[in-house]
């Protein structure tokens, strides 16, 4: 079972109509292999050519105290750091496997001048006790690299091709992007994407992630869908996606209730059971199979009405929405909410279970339509806000020549979906 859609895919990278150099995924380097990397001259403002360099990584049972004892740090300094810059840098907080460097005085004490803990690629804290003991966080320059990307989505490649060198947030980026508008369960062969976002480099080559995707397309059934971030409430620093007219792609209710699961059995009043007799035993819900666990989100805003314990529901929950929908999560493992609480789209509501009636770990997924149990895949359901009147023509101003671009990308003519092996 495919565990995310986003292995669907296949990743092509390519040159943008410019013709812009593009830095190659060949100099991805995580952080692992980061403290192999030969350090240049000045890293995280300190001239390394006056020190002895120690470059390592935190090991079970290393400590903040013995690794500067070790190194020749006097106690009452490692102590000052612990006691009093506690909100900078808590000692305690030190992780395995996180890179550090230690500058050493090239004297015969070699002591210890300056520990720079490398909290990720991006921040970093420094400790110097060259005089008194100064503690301060601090950033590594990053560069913006845009890139361009397009793919063809077959229907059941290997997880292993999504290894392509594009960043998995990017994928998980564009599903949430397109939650509301694809039923990414019906994909189509042949269905086409195209992004453009930024990846962040340091000192030019060490990736460091991916910015929000800008602009996305995707043509899924032969229909086009684009998108294009836009920050519609500057105050309250709000981007959400819009379409070329200016529609909002979110709608009121997720398309889902669970991430990368797998619909294991639609709305179907005509549903007939061998288990029954084949007796006709609708299905008023849909049945999204997934591990024990996974977080169960709330599709829309809502009210729980219903956390209960009730016979072949097992373990569930109810939302009411508004005056005309309704939606109910069946078999939990267990709960997240209580009844008269409030919880927004995308809360975790609970985790799938097996409680009540069920052959194995899935969320029932009800859909309720003024007191009747509907199809939500069959409902039109209603977009969210769309952008005010008054700043529609700068948003079409800002898109244009973003979607120039997008257009400019082409599709791989012959994707190398051949070469590799179906499963
Ligand atoms: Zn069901």
């Amino acid at each position: 079972m495919h565990k995310f859609w986003g292995t669907f895919f296949l990743l092509v990278l390519l040159i943008s109509c410019k013709q812009e150099s593009q830095i190659s995924t060949d100099t991805e380097i995580t952080q692992e292999t980061l403290s192999q990397v030969s350090l240049p001259e000045t890293q995280f403002g300190f001239t390394l050519s006056d020190f002895i360099i120690v470059q390592d990584t935190v090991r079970k049972g290393d400590s903040f105290g013995k690794l500067m004892q070790n190194n020749n740090v006097d106690y009452p300094k490692i102590a000052k750091v612990s006691e009093k810059y506690r909100d900078t840098f808590d000692v305690r907080k030190i992780r395995v496997g996180t890179p550090y460097l230690i500058l050493k005085a090239k004297d015969t004490l070699e002591k210890a001048q300056v520990f720079v803990y490398q909290n990720d690629l991006i921040n970093y804290t420094v400790i110097d006790f060259r005089d008194s003991v100064n503690v301060y966080k601090d950033r590594r320059e990053v560069k913006y690299v845009r890139r361009e990307a397009a793919g063809v989505i077959e229907s059941s490649l290997s997880e292993a091709i999504l290894d392509q060198g594009i960043d998995y947030n990017v994928t998980n980026n564009l599903s949430d992007i397109y939650a509301w508008t694809i039923d990414f369960f019906r994909l189509q062969k042949g269905d086409k994407f195209k992004v453009i976002y930024n990846e962040k480099y340091i000192n030019d080559t060490i990736y460091a992630g991916a910015e929000p995707i800008e602009a996305a397309y995707f043509e899924h059934n032969g229909t086009p869908l684009y998108a294009f971030a836009y920050e519609s409430d500057s105050l309250k620093n709000i981007v959400d996606y819009f379409d070329e007219e200016a529609n909002n792609l979110r709608r009121t209710f997720l398309r889902a209730p669970v991430k990368f699961s797998r619909i294991s059995s639609r709305y179907n009043l005509k549903r007939r059971i061998r288990y029954y007799g084949y007796k006709v035993r609708p299905h008023k819900g849909t049945d999204y199979a997934a591990p024990v666990g996974t977080p169960i989100m709330a599709t829309a805003d809502g009210t729980i009405t219903e956390s209960n314990r009730k016979g072949g529901n097992g373990k569930y929950v109810k939302i009411r929405h508004n005056g005309t929908y309704s939606t109910q999560y069946l078999h939990m493992k267990n709960q997240k909410v209580k009844r008269g609480e409030f919880v927004r789209q995308g809360d975790v509501i609970g985790w799938v279970g097996m409680t009540g009636n069920t052959g194995g770990p899935h969320v029932c997924y009800r859909f309720w339509k003024n007191g009747r149990q509907v199809d939500p895949f069959k409902e039109k359901l209603p977009a969210a806000e769309p952008l005010p009147e008054d700043i529609r023509q700068d948003y079409f101003e800002y898109i244009g020549p973003q979607k120039s671009e997008l257009d400019c990308i082409e599709f791989p003519d012959n994707p190398e979906v051949d070469l590799i092996t179906m499963n």
